[in-house]
C-alpha cells in the first residue's frame, strides 16, 4: 500500500491528527496496538457494563459551531458530532472540612465557598478574574487555525491581529504558573489548598506547576460552555473520530503493535510491525509518550545523544489505582456524577491515595449499565515503583483499592455491600492496558522549568503528538497537539478554518 503517514497509536493525538490529515487529502494509516482504539480515552465493557478507561469530564463537545474545544473543531471540521448530556454541579468536592457542589457558573461556586471561607471567597474571585482576562485574549484565536512552524506568524498577523496585541499584553501571565496568580491574588491558605486541587486534576502538578493558560482555559470554558458527558461515554468520541477519519479514506489497523521506527541517513522511511510487516512512508507520527518513543521505537543511535538523554530525563507524573465497579443503583436516584474526596488535609494532595476522583457516568447515560445499575470508576495517584506480579500481587491490589472505597463511602457510605463486579487496577495494570510508559499520566513539566517539546523531532519525517508534546495533558490539548502536527504537514492554504 502507499501511504503518505503513518500514525502509531490511536489516543485521541493519533487519531485527531490521522482525522485532519486525511481530510487535508492525505493517505493516512494508523497502527495500533490495543485491539480497542482511543488509548487512555478507550472504552471497555465487563458484564454489560461499559467503563472509561481514563477521561470523564469534558466541555463544549457537544456546543453549536463554533466550540473553543479543539477536539470539537477537529469533528465539525471531518463532518462528525456528538450528543451529550449537559449537567450542573459540575461534581463535588469532599474536604475534611466539608462538602460543596461546583457549579459552572463562577458566583454560584463562590457562594459555597463563601460558606466554608466568607474572605478567601472573595480572594478566589479576584483570581478568577485576573484568568479569564487571559481567558478572553486566547479564546479569539481558534486552535484548529495554528500551527508550529514559522507559517504561523502570517496566519496570525492576518487573521487575528487584534487578538495577537491583547494576547501580547498578557505575555507575562503567559509564561507564568497560576501559582504566581495565586500569590498576588489568595492568602486564604484554604483557597490556596483549593486552586491546587483544581490544578492537579487538570496538569498532575500543583498551582506553582500548573501553567496559566491551562487553568484559564479550563475556569473561562466551563463558565461559558458548561460541562457535559458523551452519550456512549468516551468510547463515542473515539468512535467519532474514527467514522471521520475513515470518511475522508483513512485507515485504521486494531491489533498492530509497532516495534520500530525505521531511519535511514538521519530520515524516516517506515515503521515495522512485531508481526514482522516493513510499511514504508515519508513521514511517521507517534503518539506512544516521548518516553515509548525514544526508548523502545528508535534505535539509541537515531537521535543525538544529548537530545535523547534530556528527553528521557523528563519527570513523569505518577500511575493510578483504579476502582470500576458495577453496582446496584436502587436508592441512588438522586447521586450526582462527579466526585473529589481529599482524606487528610495534613497531607498532601498529590500524595497516592489523599485525593480521589470518582466517576459514575451512568447517571447521565443510562445505557453504560444493565438496568438498575451504576458504572463506578474511581481512581487516585499511585507510584509505579514497588509493583511487581508476585506472590502478595493480589493482597497488595486489595490493600491499595481501599483509599478509594473510603472515599466512595463518603458519597454511596453502603457501596461495598452494592457491589456486584468489582476490577481493581494497578500501575501494571495501567501501563499494560495504555501501553504507557510506566503507566504515567504524562510529563511532569513544572511551569518555568521547561515547556511541553513541540510535534518537531531531530529526525527528518518523524513527529510527536499526545500528551507528551505542546500544549499538555488532558483531552482537548492532546487533540490540540493532533491539530498543532497536522497544520504544520500542510500548507496553510490547505488548512480550513
Ligand atoms: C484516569 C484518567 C482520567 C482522566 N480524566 C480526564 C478527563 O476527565 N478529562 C480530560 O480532558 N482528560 C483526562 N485525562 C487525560 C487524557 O485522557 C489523556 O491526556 C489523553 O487521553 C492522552 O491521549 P494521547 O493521545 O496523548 O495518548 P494515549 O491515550 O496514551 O494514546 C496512545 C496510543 O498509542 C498506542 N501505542 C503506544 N505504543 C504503541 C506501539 N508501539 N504500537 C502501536 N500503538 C501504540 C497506545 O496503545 C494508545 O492507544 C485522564 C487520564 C487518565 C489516565
Amino acid at each position: 500500500m502507499t501511504i503518505d503517514v503513518i500514525i502509531i497509536g490511536s489516543g485521541i493525538g493519533g487519531l485527531t491528527a490521522g482525522a485532519l490529515l486525511a481530510k487535508y487529502g492525505k493517505k493516512v494509516a494508523i497502527f495500533e496496538s490495543h485491539t480497542i482504539a482511543g488509548g487512555a480515552a478507550h472504552s471497555f465493557v465487563r458484564q454489560g457494563f461499559k467503563f472509561d478507561s481514563g477521561p470523564s469530564f469534558y466541555c463544549g463537545l457537544g456546543q453549536d459551531k463554533p466550540s473553543l474545544n479543539p477536539l470539537k473543531q477537529v469533528l465539525d471540521l471531518v463532518g462528525e458530532s456528538l450528543q451529550v448530556v449537559p449537567y450542573d454541579p459540575l461534581g463535588h468536592y469532599h474536604f475534611p472540612e466539608g462538602k460543596f457542589p461546583v457549579f459552572s457558573n463562577l458566583h454560584q461556586y463562590h457562594q459555597e465557598v463563601a460558606k466554608i471561607t466568607p474572605q478567601g471567597a472573595k480572594e478566589l474571585e479576584q483570581f478568577e478574574s485576573k484568568m479569564l482576562g487571559l481567558y478572553d485574549c486566547l479564546k479569539e484565536i481558534p486552535t484548529i487555525a495554528l500551527r508550529a512552524d514559522w507559517q504561523l506568524i502570517p496566519v496570525l498577523i492576518s487573521r487575528y491581529f487584534p487578538a495577537l496585541l491583547k494576547t501580547l499584553f498578557q505575555v507575562g501571565i503567559i509564561n507564568g504558573s497560576v501559582g504566581d496568580v495565586v500569590d498576588q491574588t489568595v492568602k486564604d491558605l484554604w483557597v490556596r489548598r483549593l486552586i491546587d486541587l483544581e490544578c492537579f486534576l487538570l496538569s498532575g502538578l500543583k498551582a506553582q506547576g500548573t501553567v496559566a493558560p491551562e487553568v484559564a482555559f479550563m475556569l473561562g470554558e466551563r463558565s461559558r460552555a458548561g460541562v457535559e458527558y458523551p452519550i456512549g461515554g468516551s468510547e463515542a468520541i473515539v468512535n467519532a473520530l474514527i467514522k471521520g477519519l475513515k470518511r475522508w479514506g483513512g485507515e485504521l489497523y486494531l491489533n498492530h503493535h509497532v516495534e520500530k521506527i525505521i531511519v535511514k541517513s538521519g530520515k524516516v522511511t517506515g515503521i515495522k510491525l512485531k508481526k514482522g510487516d516493513i510499511i514504508e512512508a515519508r513521514i511517521v507520527i507517534s503518539n506512544a509518550t516521548l518516553w515509548d518513543t525514544y526508548n523502545h521505537l528508535l534505535s539509541p543511535e537515531a537521535l543525538p545523544q544529548t537530545y535523547r538523554k534530556r528527553a528521557l530525563n523528563t519527570p513523569a507524573v505518577e500511575s493510578f489505582m483504579h476502582l470500576h465497579l458495577g453496582i446496584k443503583a436502587q436508592g441512588l436516584e438522586e447521586i450526582t456524577g462527579h466526585h473529589v474526596v481529599v482524606h487528610d488535609s495534613n497531607k498532601d494532595i498529590t500524595e497516592p491515595g489523599n485525593t480521589c476522583m470518582i466517576s459514575i457516568p451512568s447517571v447521565w447515560d443510562k445505557s453504560l449499565a444493565p438496568k438498575g445499575h451504576y458504572t463506578v470508576h474511581a481512581y487516585t495517584l499511585e507510584s509505579f515503583a514497588g509493583w511487581e506480579k508476585k506472590e502478595d500481587y493480589q493482597h497488595k491490589k486489595k490493600e491499595r483499592s481501599q483509599p478509594l472505597y473510603k472515599a466512595l463511602e463518603k458519597v454511596i457510605p453502603d457501596i461495598r455491600e452494592r457491589v456486584v463486579l468489582e476490577l481493581i487496577g494497578t500501575p501494571l495494570t495501567h501501563s499494560r492496558f495504555l501501553r504507557r510508559y510506566q503507566g504515567t499520566y504524562g510529563p511532569a513539566i513544572a511551569a518555568k522549568q521547561g515547556m511541553f517539546p513541540s510535534c518537531h523531532t531531530p529526525i527528518k519525517g518523524l513527529y510527536r503528538v499526545g500528551d507528551s508534546t505542546l500544549p499538555g495533558i488532558g483531552v482537548p490539548a492532546v487533540a490540540a497537539s493532533g491539530i498543532l502536527c497536522a497544520n504544520t504537514l500542510v500548507s496553510p492554504e490547505i488548512m480550513e478554518f
